[in-house]
């Protein structure tokens, strides 16, 4: 049997890893390694500590796996199904196995949120992507546009500059919501219009993406309507948190993230979470791995407790 079983393989999960196995507490750490993980679809992080030139999302990933792995953590390639949770007893059902461990660390990140918008779901795959990283260089010498103001547009937007012609930047309000250094290299990229105040509301193309319907928010009114012509659309408006197999486990916000104490106790003895599952204010790669390092600790306090009590009354 498990002493903590961890879900989700981002920087939390493997944190939360190197910490567990490092306290030799009996391991598994379960992801279904898909395409989603952030840090995958993350080109170059100039952000983490330790890293003057940047590091790849890639690399760094790897690396914190191999960390782990050598302090004894066991990784599984699975899509969990099902949690059950009592005061007692965790059972897990994976599409392959069913785990019934001590506790559980939830790392199990977040996913892009869609438009929801005519035309993005037949066109995704054919010009509407959720990744520069992994679909840019289709577009080299396109026209494209990317939505959102966060981080994520404005980073991805920059990116996409290595390999379109024009970048589109249609946002809802008239400020950016993303860091300023960001910022700034968007101003001074002649590549990048904005398009301010305004949101999609539709995405044309017979077999793949060949224009947007671009609508003017708050002013004027009547709203302006203009179709944009372009190759591609690159969607950066949020995510949403992995949490819905936990849904009546743990308390979980408005939006769906988990809440937790600053030690990541759930509210449930025998259940952590960490990392972008949580409900929290920032989200950063050097957030979730502090968190995951918390998340391990505590679950190892929680650990001794009951084996404790379990020699007492033996
Ligand atoms: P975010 O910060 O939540 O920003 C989402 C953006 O999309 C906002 O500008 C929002 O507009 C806009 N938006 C939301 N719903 C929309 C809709 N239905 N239609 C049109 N626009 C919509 O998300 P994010 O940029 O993906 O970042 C997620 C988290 O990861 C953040 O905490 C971020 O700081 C972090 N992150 C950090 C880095 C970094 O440090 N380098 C890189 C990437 C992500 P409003 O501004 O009007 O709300």
């Amino acid at each position: 049997m498990y002493d903590t079983i961890i879900i989700g393989g981002g920087p939390a999960g493997l944190t939360a890893g190197i910490y567990a196995s490092r306290a030799r507490l009996k391991t598994l750490l379960i992801d279904n390694y898909n395409i989603n993980c952030q840090m995958i679809t993350t080109d170059l992080i100039e952000n983490f500590p330790g890293f003057p030139e940047g590091v790849r999302g890639t690399e760094l990933l790897s690396k914190l796996k191999t960390q782990a792995e050598k302090f004894g953590l066991k990784t599984v390639s699975a899509e969990v199904i099902s949690a059950e949770c009592t005061p007692k007893q965790i059972k897990i059902k994976t599409d392959s196995e069913t785990y019934t461990p001590l506790s559980l660390i939830v790392a199990t990140g977040a996913v892009p949120r869609a438009l929801d918008v005519p035309g993005e779901a037949e066109l995704k795959g054919k010009g509407v992507s959720y990744c520069a990283t992994c679909d840019a260089a289709f577009f080299r010498d396109k026209t494209v546009i990317a939505v959102g103001g966060g981080n994520t547009a404005i980073e991805e937007a920059l990116f996409l500059t290595k390999f379109a012609k024009k970048i589109f930047v249609v946002h809802r309000r008239d400020k950016l919501r993303a860091t300023k250094i960001l910022q700034e290299r968007a101003f001074k990229n002649s590549k990048i219009e904005f398009l301010w105040n305004s949101k999609v509301i539709g995405i044309g193309g017979t077999n793949k993406v060949e224009n947007v319907t671009v609508e003017t928010v708050r002013s004027p009114s009547p709203p302006k309507r203009e179709k944009v012509n372009c190759d591609g659309i690159f969607v950066f408006v949020g995510y949403t948190p992995n949490t819905s197999f936990l849904k009546n486990i743990v308390k979980l916000d408005e939006s769906g993230y988990i809440i937790t104490d600053n030690e990541m106790k759930t509210g449930k003895d025998n259940i952590f979470a960490c990392g972008d599952c949580r409900a929290k204010m920032l989200r950063q790669i050097i957030t979730a791995c502090g968190e995951g390092a918390s998340a391990a600790f505590s679950a190892e306090k929680y650990l001794e407790k009951i084996k404790k009590t379990e020699c007492e009354t033996c």
